[in-house]
């Protein structure tokens, strides 16, 4: 029998939802199993979406993950907060699509760090100088605060307010960005947005990390005595994803601004 977990955002309205999705799924003969579901019912936004997805990250690829959102649409929800008997009729009728979307993964210090939106390094407390390889090969010196790589689902997020490009859904694709960049007659880097091949491998290094951070989605990590790390898509497992109705990408995008 299928077991499912849910995960809502600290609203009422969320947290209501969740229970009536609790609900007729039990009535159903569904497993309510937090620890170890098939399914992950995530209700709220985006945020909530990602923060599940960490949750679960060691069941991935067998854990799928289905969202609803409250509030405005989302990039990893389908469907409205009106429309939770639309979403419960689709997922027990069991026909429905999976669509699949890669990770970046980072390893540092001997820890593994995966993540959907973003990989990050930042530094607030001083100029931050390091090298940027791509694949092996040097590309630049850069200074400034730090350097964002982000996958096409994490397009919308920090990589847009970075002043990157939107990737459009369905292209497996990668993004580097500057963050807060110096310019100037002595220091020069590429000062724009790049997209990348999905197989690119990003390699920053730096003399020192100190006081720079990593930031994988919405954790971050001290890298204090890091020299180097790189930033790949993984090939090892990609975050499936149930898709009952589509809405176009367009339409999510305008509804974002
Ligand atoms: P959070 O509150 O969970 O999310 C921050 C905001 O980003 C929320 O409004 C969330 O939408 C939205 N968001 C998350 N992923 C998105 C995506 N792929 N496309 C469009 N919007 C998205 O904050 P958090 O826990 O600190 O970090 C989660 C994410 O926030 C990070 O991965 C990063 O991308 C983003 N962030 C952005 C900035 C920035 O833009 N300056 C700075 C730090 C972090 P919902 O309201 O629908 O949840
Ligand atoms: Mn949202």
């Amino acid at each position: 029998m299928e077991k499912f977990a849910i995960i809502t955002r600290f609203d009422d309205q969320s947290k209501q939802i969740g229970d009536k999705i609790k609900q007729v799924l039990l009535s159903h003969q569904y497993e309510y199993n937090q620890e170890n579901p098939d399914t992950v019912f995530v209700v709220g936004g985006d945020g909530t979406y990602i923060k599940a997805i960490h949750k679960y990250m060691e069941l991935i690829p067998d854990v799928k993950f289905l969202g609803l959102h409250t509030g405005t649409l989302g990039f990893f929800t389908d469907y409205h907060d009106n429309e939770v008997d639309e979403l419960l009729k689709m997922y027990l009728s069991e026909k429905y699509e999976i669509s699949e979307y890669p990770l970046l993964v980072t390893e540092v210090n001997g820890n593994i760090y995966h993540a959907v939106n973003e990989i990050r390094v930042e530094n607030i407390a001083r100029t931050q100088i390091l090298d940027v390889h791509l694949s092996d090969e040097y590309l630049e010196t850069f200074r400034g605060t730090g350097m964002c790589v982000c996958t096409q689902l994490g397009s919308t997020a920090y990589n847009r307010s970075l002043g990157g490009a939107v990737i459009q859904d369905g292209l497996d694709l990668i993004e580097l960005s500057e963050i807060a960049g110096i310019h100037h007659s002595k220091s020069r880097s590429l000062y724009a947005p790049i997209v990348l091949s999905k197989d690119t491998t990003v390699k920053l290094s730096s003399e020192s990390f100190e006081k720079a951070i990593l930031g994988v989605d919405s954790d971050v990590y001290p890298i204090d005595d890091i020299k180097e790390f790189e930033i790949r898509v993984c090939d090892q497992k990609r975050v499936r994803m149930i898709k009952g109705k589509k809405i176009s990408y367009f339409k999510k995008l305008n509804s974002l601004f």
